[in-house]
């Protein structure tokens, strides 16, 4: 392997120095090792401003998507910076040998900074000079890797690291996002939508993924029968000293009762809100399991930050294809795709037409679960028949 470019040198940074004071790791210390142009940070801080310029993306023959562009407002430090968006293993999981050849990567052709991860879960390698883009993409293939996510495509999945490190996991949350990149990856690697669509795998109602208020389309495990109670386990438990009775009030539909001796949940009572069982190892959730898909979350857009709307309440899991769940998403992504405007959002777009109108169109039969939240008003209330299709009384 050819040696790093030489490293670039730094004028005075008085306030970037001002940041490696502490025991803490400094952020600074770090970038000083590298050859990222420092004095755009110094300058930012000196001038309250940020010195980099618009972003966009850009498309080489045969790479569609991986590419970002930052322009600089400061030409006579940098004149911008390109980087490469890594697609990573599901779940982030990487070998040491595996990461260590993208440092190479990063130390031979780029600033020999990687940004792990970008908020949308890629590996980002900085400041690429725009002749050498194509070569790192042709090393992070010969590595088993590839690039994507920018643009207005499915951009890379975020999932959480489900049955592989944690106790609460429902379902594959890794699997998932597997089939997920066999079926979908044309539509990651070549932007077709009218704006990018972002899709979070939680494998439980916990949703460390943050996949309700940060993803186009959620995908969060669920259960639909009652947790699950180990007698024996948990009168250990509470011999041990804890607290179920607390445990029991605290419930947010009161289906818990203990009469100090025994614990019973009410099944249809349950909301599966996972709170007794991250509180209690002796219970656990349930066996029926699948997954529930949420639309049109995001932070940014026209309309400003919108929580997810549940679309289908369960949808039953069928490995290693998928079949029905990513039959749905590709309905969904038609639907956006043809009836969205221009740089619309998917969560604008659903905000703009409805949720009645966009299961129409998705072809997903209206459920009470696609209530945003309870009525307020308590005199209106539906005819006996239910929520659905009911007449009105006033
Ligand atoms: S979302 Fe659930 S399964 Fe996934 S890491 Fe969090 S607690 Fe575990
Ligand atoms: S999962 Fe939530 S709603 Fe269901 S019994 Fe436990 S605390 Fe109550």
């Amino acid at each position: 392997m050819e040696a790093p470019r030489p490293a670039e040198t730094h004028g005075p940074t008085p306030l970037c120095d001002e940041l490696e004071r502490g025991p803490w790791p400094s952020h600074v210390t770090e970038l000083k090792k590298t050859r990222y142009h420092l004095q755009m940070y110094e300058e930012s801080l000196s001038r309250r401003q940020t010195q980099w310029g618009f972003g966009g993306y850009v498309s080489l023959p045969g790479v569609a998507a991986g590419f970002a562009i930052r322009a600089s407002a400061r030409p006579e430090i940098t004149k911008g910076a390109n980087f490469v968006r890594v697609l990573p293993p599901a779940g982030n999981f990487y070998s040491a040998a595996m990461l260590s050849k993208v440092c190479d990567i990063a130390d031979r052709y780029a600033y020999g900074l990687l940004h792990l991860h970008s908020t949308g879960g890629n590996i980002e390698i900085l400041g690429i000079p725009t002749e050498q883009l194509l070569e790192v993409v042709s090393a992070l293939n010969a590595q088993g890797l590839d690039v994507g996510s920018t643009g207005d495509a499915y951009r890379n999945t975020v999932e959480c690291v489900g049955p592989a490190r944690c106790d609460a996991a429902l379902i594959d949350t890794l699997g998932i996002r597997d089939a997920w990149f066999r079926r979908f990856l044309d539509d990651v690697q070549f932007p077709r939508f009218p704006h990018k669509l972002k899709v979070k795998i939680s494998g439980c109602p916990n949703d460390c993924t943050r996949a309700v208020q940060k993803s186009c389309i959620a995908l969060i495990g669920v259960f639909r029968d009652a947790p699950k109670i180990n007698g024996e386990q948990l009168a250990v438990w509470v011999g041990e000293g804890g607290d179920i009775a607390h445990v029991a009030s605290m419930c947010p539909p009161r289906a818990m009762e203990w009469d100090g001796g025994r614990l019973t949940i009410d099944a249809e009572a349950c909301t599966h809100c996972m709170y007794c069982i991250n509180k209690c190892p002796a219970i656990r959730p349930g066996d029926d399991r699948g997954v529930a898909v949420l639309v049109g979350s995001k932070l940014r857009g026209k309309y400003g930050p919108l929580l997810g709307r549940v679309l289908v309440p369960f949808v039953p899991l069928t490995p290693p294809a998928y079949t029905e769940l990513f039959d749905l998403l590709h309905r969904i992504d038609e639907v956006f795709d043809e009836h969205a405007r221009r740089k619309e959002r998917l969560g604008d777009f659903l905000f703009r037409i409805g949720i009645d109108e966009f299961s129409r169109l998705v072809g997903v039969e209206p459920s009470p679960h696609q209530m945003a939240e309870p009525r307020s008003n308590v005199f209106f209330h539906w005819a006996a028949g239910g929520p659905v299709g009911g007449e009105k009384e006033v």
